[in-house]
């Protein structure tokens, strides 16, 4: 098929191989599992939905533990393609599910951050628990009750601060606050937790990064939230009470929003490629239904309106392939257009998966709506991108904040 030659273009061979693994993995274990399994996705009981075994499977083919240094037993990609790398296994596992792909991709994320920020006798710790235990994962919490995607405006002033703060105190931080919608918050072993550190400053001066592991007194995991798509991720609540971290557990102090960029610039492109694998899931199954079910006397792509939809699929698919890839190098070459193109790559990728999702439940008619035929849950899936890593109008005001930041990039309120 032209969309899987395409593809092919400028992959090494070894990471061609690395993806026909993650293929076969996905077409063996994940996608007959999601078929004979669908209702698992609406158990209401969030440690039921994905058994253990998924996440086993994945370790057997060596996706799990991407972004570990070596030296700790994860697989280290080369720098030069490490994001590359990230983007081609992400779209392949969102393929098969995008809720597994989310739970697997936070653990590359956080992993990417820790190796860069944490010191080293913690990060033997916890690489090598991450390594050792399949069900492992990890999570990334900025978001608040009260504030989220103003934090990435350039409203850099104290009143946008967090309002989760963390106080040291004889030798340790005492950290009081909430953090909601966190991919992987029910569940996770270890937190990346960000906190106002200086209420007097802007948010990019006075907010600071904190490993909090899940046992640590003062943490309540308060609720896993019931999403519309990729459930299969256990999206969670967090609260801290009086919750005290060694001084070690300090990660980046005052100045973490502008040092997650080693975070957040893979993690765009991540993104957009899980958003892809759903948009390429939903192409494979609609190409495959208009050429095998017959309305009117004829199959469904005989008929003009349908066959111009597949195009319209076809080629938004292709754009974002194409855009993702030139961000995907720029953050593998530290371009300084690497943010903006992230940026650019995660929001376009939102929207017009997004449509190419809703081509697809359209051409499948009243099976596209039906929960036991599958289709809709890429619908699903796909609507939950326009609001991760930011909001679509958030994401670009990023977009213009950065080619202009003497204008768009200053405070709109009083000089
Ligand atoms: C499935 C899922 C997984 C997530 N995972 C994580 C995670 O792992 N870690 C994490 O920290 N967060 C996570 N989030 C949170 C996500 O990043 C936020 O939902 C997103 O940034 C939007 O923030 P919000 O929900 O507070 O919306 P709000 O900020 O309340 O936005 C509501 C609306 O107002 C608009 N808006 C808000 N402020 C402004 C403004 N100043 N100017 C103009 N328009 C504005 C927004 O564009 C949006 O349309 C996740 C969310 C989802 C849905």
């Amino acid at each position: 098929m032209l969309e899987r030659m395409s593809r092919d273009r400028g992959l090494s061979e070894e990471l061609r191989m690395m993806r026909q693994s993650c293929r076969d993995f996905v077409d063996e274990v994940v996608l007959p599992f999601i078929k004979q399994n669908w209702k698992l996705e609406w158990s209401m009981v969030p440690e039921e939905r994905l058994p253990i075994r998924i996440l086993e499977e994945a370790e057997k083919i060596g996706i799990r533990t991407l972004g570990v240094p070596e030296e700790y037993g994860g697989v280290e990609l080369e720098k030069g393609t490490e994001v590359k790398t990230f983007a081609v296994v992400a779209e392949e596992i969102a393929r098969g599910d995008s809720g597994l792909a989310d739970k697997m991709v936070q653990n590359w994320k956080v992993s990417v951050l820790l190796r860069q920020f944490a010191p080293k006798h913690l990060q033997e710790k916890w690489f090598k628990r991450l390594v050792a235990e399949p069900q492992f994962l990890m999570a990334h919490c900025l978001t608040e009750p009260r504030g989220a995607s103003d934090r990435w405006l350039p409203y850099n002033v104290p009143e946008a601060a967090m309002q989760t703060r963390a106080v040291k105190k004889n030798g340790e931080w005492i950290i009081n606050g909430r953090k909601q919608f966190i991919s992987n918050g029910y569940d996770a072993g270890l937190y990346v937790v960000y906190a106002n550190t200086n209420p007097k400053v802007g948010m990019l001066q006075g907010t600071s990064s904190f490993l909090v592991p899940r046992d640590t007194p003062g943490l309540t995991v308060a609720r896993c939230n019931e999403t519309l798509g990729c459930r299969f991720m256990n999206n969670g609540e967090l609260v801290f009470e009086d919750m005290r971290v060694p001084e070690d557990h300090l990660l980046v102090e005052n100045d973490a929003l502008g040092q997650a960029g080693v975070y957040f610039r893979p993690g765009k492109i991540i993104q957009a490629s899980k958003n892809l694998g759903v948009g390429v899931r939903a192409f494979e199954v609609t190409s495959d239904y208009v050429q095998n079910y017959v309305q009117g006397g004829r199959i469904l792509i005989k008929h003009q309106a349908v066959a111009l939809r597949l195009a319209d699929m076809a080629t938004r698919i292709e754009a974002v392939r194409a855009l993702l890839e030139r961000a995907a190098r720029a953050v593998d070459d530290d371009a300084p257009d690497a943010d903006t193109l992230c940026n650019m790559a995660k929001v376009f990728a939102s929207e017009e998966i997004m449509k190419v999702a809703q081509h697809a439940v359209e051409l499948h008619g009243g099976n596209g709506m039906m929960l036991d035929f599958g289709v809709e849950k890429l619908l699903r899936d796909a609507a939950i991108f326009l609001h991760m890593d930011a909001t679509v109008d958030i994401s670009k005001m990023k977009i213009v904040k950065s080619m202009f930041p003497a204008t768009a990039g200053k405070y709109a309120g009083p000089e």
